[in-house]
């Protein structure tokens, strides 16, 4: 006996970036990874590659597929930049 089991045109799958299931259809695969990891939202690698500045994969180290933009430098923390006044004693009378 075969059951004819129609195989569904969309299947979920697993978003490697924000990990919630979607169809496949849905998903984008941005890069060079496979088996379930290569799936992702286009606007989760998006954010991700706004995160991390840059549009390559870490898993297997691929440019991104045209159309994933990074954002210009971040503007550099300002640490201290009101001068710490070492030495400011406290004259108590
Ligand atoms: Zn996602
Ligand atoms: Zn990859």
């Amino acid at each position: 006996m075969d059951e004819d089991i129609m195989s569904s045109p969309n299947r979920l799958v697993e978003c490697r970036i924000c990990h919630s299931e979607d169809e496949d259809s849905n998903m984008d695969t941005p890069c060079s990874c496979c088996g379930t990891l290569k799936y992702a939202h286009q606007n989760c690698v998006q954010r991700w590659c706004n995160e991390k500045g840059d549009t390559t994969c870490e898993i297997c180290q691929q440019q991104l597929k045209p159309g994933y933009t990074v954002p210009p430098l971040p503007p550099l923390l300002h640490y201290g930049s009101s001068p710490i006044n070492f030495g400011y004693v406290l004259n108590s009378h």
